[in-house]
């Protein structure tokens, strides 16, 4: 039998558990973390912690799971995108996002050169 991972059929019951596990995982510092740099992982665009959603890279209903891996922030647009879009037309705007002018979005984080003054 082929490994179909678009038709993996989730049961309701893994469906709770992963929500479940979303509900703690929004809890931890790591999360607290990602929310404070702000940047949503789809377009990149900077949001207030307060816009931003936990969203399944894979969704929970085609087999993904509550993992650090699999979940990122997305702004309201973006997840409302992918709720609505079909895979195809999702990846197509993904496509769009990463121009080499999205590039210049991505924030360096730096040590301030401050020296040490005794
Ligand atoms: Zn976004």
């Amino acid at each position: 039998m082929d490994f179909e991972p678009f038709l993996i059929e989730v049961s309701e019951k893994e469906i709770r558990a992963e929500r479940e596990k979303a509900r703690s995982l929004r809890k931890t510092q790591w999360w607290q973390a990602r929310l404070s740099r702000g940047i949503c992982h789809y377009c990149g665009k900077k949001f207030p912690p307060a816009e931003l959603t936990m969203d399944h890279l894979i969704p929970i209903i085609r087999g993904g799971k509550t993992t650090k891996g699999n979940c990122v922030p997305a702004c309201k647009e973006c997840n409302n995108r992918k709720k609505y879009m079909l895979p195809l037309e999702w990846q197509e705007y993904l496509d769009r996002l990463s121009s080499p002018e999205q590039a210049k979005e991505n924030e360096v984080i730096q040590d301030s050169g401050d020296e040490e003054k005794k």
